[in-house]
């Protein structure tokens, strides 16, 4: 199954036994979690131009089509989620747009920027100008632009979706398992707390489930630096008649998540895309990003529930609910870490995984940074009234 990721080096030996052992776990082998948390972001689509052409996505705008947003357009929606008492920036678009994109590479230039991530990097800046804590999603990344972007972000991610090679991945531009292990590899080298996942429905089978899963345990022992696992189902839109996966097949996806990764690593489920209050008993932990402000611009038809909804979900596990900060509680420093959390192994080749820019925006002496350290100490604000 790796032979996709020879070709980046990367060697992971995932035990036979193992997978066997995770293909039979069911949601009764699982216990449910005690708290339910969710961070509030507003959702930025810097541009939807991306080099793939994945066969369940409508994210994606051919050339010709794509669009940017500008540094204006940028601040004005930080601005308005930082007002709404969000303390995340997403910043989550396709893979770097390849030369066909002629008029967001002219733009750019014009803006001043060589490429998607240098501006991406301002963003980032405007963000924490703004009172926001930028997580960036930017697709596949070299350990060197993560060890750029690093310095601008509390946390970032990108989707596995699977270590198998699937049609939805085919064409003639694709992604593949390897380019996205490769990507998680280089961002555990880096330091950069990350979220990954996995996409369930995309014509993979249950023993690629569990492999995938694997795989991100793999990583994670070697690095430290998987924050969160989501387990994603795939929905039907206008680009894809991929069918939704039932809840049961959910349950059992989610448990096998559970089962798989270490305990400090949370498994979330995205609450408008999957029946999390049907799975909420089977180990997950986190809810995701969700937005007050903005629309799940990945998944534009489903829209994000409400805090009422999010706390139905968790009494439907008889949990609570928290709020959190994108980065999760282990990865932050000392003095704005809370009370009784263990703090992650530093990485390797930093004095911390946070940069400066993050640490100083939560210590700011500000309306921002006193919201940024209430939600870092879990006493909220939960209730946007109380912000
Ligand atoms: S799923 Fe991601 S990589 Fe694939 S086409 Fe959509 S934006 Fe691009």
């Amino acid at each position: 199954m790796f032979a996709a990721a020879d070709e980046y080096g990367i060697h992971i030996d995932v035990d036979e036994r193992a997978v066997e052992r995770l293909l039979s776990v069911t949601p009764d082998d699982v216990a449910a979690a005690e708290r339910l948390s969710f961070a509030r972001n507003v959702f930025i689509p810097l541009t939807t131009a991306c080099r793939y052409t994945c066969t369940y996505c409508t994210y994606y705008d051919v050339p010709g089509e794509a669009t940017l947003l500008s540094p204006a357009e940028v601040r004005e929606q930080c601005r308005v989620g930082a007002d709404a008492g969000c303390t995340e920036a997403l910043f989550t678009f396709g893979d770097e747009p390849d030369d066909r994109y002629t008029a967001v590479h002219e733009q750019l230039a014009e803006w001043g920027f060589e490429s998607i991530h240098d501006y991406l990097y301002r963003a980032c800046e405007i963000a924490l100008e703004e009172g926001l804590l930028p997580h960036s999603n930017p697709g596949d990344l070299t350990a060197e632009a993560f060890a750029d972007l690093r310095e601008v972000n509390a946390s970032m991610g990108v989707m596995l979706e699977t270590t198998a090679d699937v049609d939805a991945h085919s064409g003639g531009r694709r992604k593949t398992p390897g380019q996205r292990l490769n990507t998680i590899r280089a961002a555990g080298r880096q330091g950069v707390p990350f979220t990954t996942g996995i996409l369930v429905g995309i014509g993979e089978e249950w023993r690629d489930r569990a492999e995938s899963l694997l795989a991100i345990r793999a990583l994670h022992e070697r690095h430290g630096h998987v924050q969160e696992v989501i387990v994603q189902n795939v929905v039907p839109n206008e680009r894809s008649d991929f069918a939704k996966p039932g809840v049961e097949t959910m349950r059992r996806a989610v448990a096998m998540a559970r089962a798989a990764l270490p305990p400090e690593v949370s498994v979330q489920v995205p609450p408008n895309l999957s029946p999390a209050a049907e799975l909420v008993d089977c180990g997950i932990d986190d809810l995701g990003g969700v937005s007050p402000v903005t629309d799940d611009y990945i998944n534009p038809a489903y829209a994000w529930p409400d805090l009422d909804g999010l706390r139905s979900v968790a009494d439907a596990g008889g949990c609570s609910l928290v709020e959190r900060l994108p980065t999760y509680a282990r990865y932050l420093p000392e003095d704005v870490r809370p009370s009784g959390v263990d703090p992650a192994p530093s990485p390797t080749n930093r004095d911390g995984w946070i940069p400066s820019a993050v640490h100083d925006r939560i210590r700011d002496d500000d309306a921002h940074g006193r919201r940024l350290r209430g939600v870092a100490r879990g006493d909220g604000p939960l209730d946007p009234r109380r912000a």
